[in-house]
């Protein structure tokens, strides 16, 4: 419908919409006075998916569904979405900030002339305009922007935005439009699935631990993996440990890395380099190992201590197992 506010569906690939879709359909419904239809390309939708969507608040899920859109490629979704949006519409555009809806925003504001506001951490009507948040020079300071024309682009940070109580019942309608999905510019090689860590992914984990070059080598991670494995943690690192081949670099926090904004950000070894803080700055509550009292982390951090992180962390962990067994 004219004047709807789209989401575009980031899933895990296996036909399930992430949970950070909640935060962004929730964020759509309250500048849309409920207005929320969903866009969902995938070579699997699955029914759960869909109740999913539904139970968040999508109205309407627009579902293209092809074995010609996996795997991503933004120059074969790209046409898809913007075609669609010049049929249909849609007043504003959100997506979650992943590497996937980064490189197709970008795509899809270029191929409808409209402009895009980035990794925002709020948005707000004012009057009858969108007005959003961003930060900008690596998280340094706040700028508001608003649009020109609509659509109003806008990818959002996770965990920053009140995600959508899920509503039991509540069901979206199903429409499959006609839409040509072009062929694909690259051909695809190869594909290898990175071994799972079994804790949670580093973008939607509510509580991450990160381990800087303090760590001292990649065998020392396993104290961080065991602490994760307490509290139910991600675990990332700082540039400097993934240069060193310590950690591959799916795990880098900061501004050439991930952003991530948990509840809690709990860094070890990591001295607080303006390009680390970028990633991970609106973190609700940051706790800081570092043996250097003058590290830079610390003047960002709500809880310090300066000692050996190799005596805290299994310190720590035991203490965490204690009180959850508790
Ligand atoms: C263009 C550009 C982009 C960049 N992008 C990123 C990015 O995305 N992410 C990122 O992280 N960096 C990035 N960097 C690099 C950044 O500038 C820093 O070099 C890097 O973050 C440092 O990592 P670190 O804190 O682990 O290492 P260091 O700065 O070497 O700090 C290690 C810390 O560990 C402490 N320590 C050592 N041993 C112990 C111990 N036993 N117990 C407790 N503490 C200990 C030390 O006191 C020190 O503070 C970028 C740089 C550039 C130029």
């Amino acid at each position: 419908m004219a004047n709807a506010f789209w989401v575009l569906v980031e899933d895990d690939r296996n036909g399930a919409p992430k949970k950070v879709m909640a935060e962004v359909i929730g964020e759509a419904a309250r500048h849309s006075g409920g207005d929320v239809e969903a866009v969902w390309l995938t070579d699997k939708a699955t029914d759960e998916g869909v109740k999913h969507l539904g139970e968040w608040g999508a109205k309407k899920v627009w579902l293209v569904e092809s074995a010609d859109l996996a795997p991503y490629r933004a120059e074969v979704w790209a046409p898809v979405v913007a075609e669609l949006a010049q049929a249909h519409s849609p007043k504003a555009i959100f997506a979650p900030v992943t590497s996937r809806q980064r490189e197709l925003m970008s795509r899809l504001a270029a191929r409808l002339g409209v402009g895009l506001a980035g990794d925002c951490m709020g948005l707000a009507m004012e009057g009858d305009a969108l007005v959003a948040t961003r930060p900008v020079y690596a998280g340094k300071l706040l700028s508001k922007m608003t649009w020109a024309k609509t659509p109003w682009l806008a990818t959002l940070r996770p965990n920053v935005f009140r995600p959508a109580d899920a509503q039991p019942g509540k069901t979206a309608t199903v429409e499959k439009p006609s839409v040509k999905v072009p062929a694909a510019q690259l051909k695809f090689v190869e594909r290898r699935e990175e071994a799972s860590t079994g804790l949670p992914e580093l973008t939607e984990a509510e509580i991450v631990i990160s381990g800087g070059r303090g760590m001292k080598g990649p065998e020392n991670y396993v104290i961080l993996e065991e602490m994760g494995g307490v509290i139910g943690a991600a675990v990332g690192a700082s540039r400097a440990a993934v240069d060193a081949g310590w950690r591959p670099h799916r795990f880098q926090i900061g501004q050439t890395g991930r952003t991530i904004s948990p509840k809690l950000y709990l860094g070890f070894g990591v001295s607080g380099a303006i390009q680390h803080l970028a990633g991970m700055r609106t973190s609700k509550v940051i706790v800081a190992v570092n043996k250097d009292p003058e590290a830079p982390i610390f003047k960002i951090a709500d809880y310090g201590i300066v000692a050996d992180l190799f005596e805290v962390v299994p310190a720590l962990t035991q203490e965490f197992k204690r009180l959850l067994e508790k």
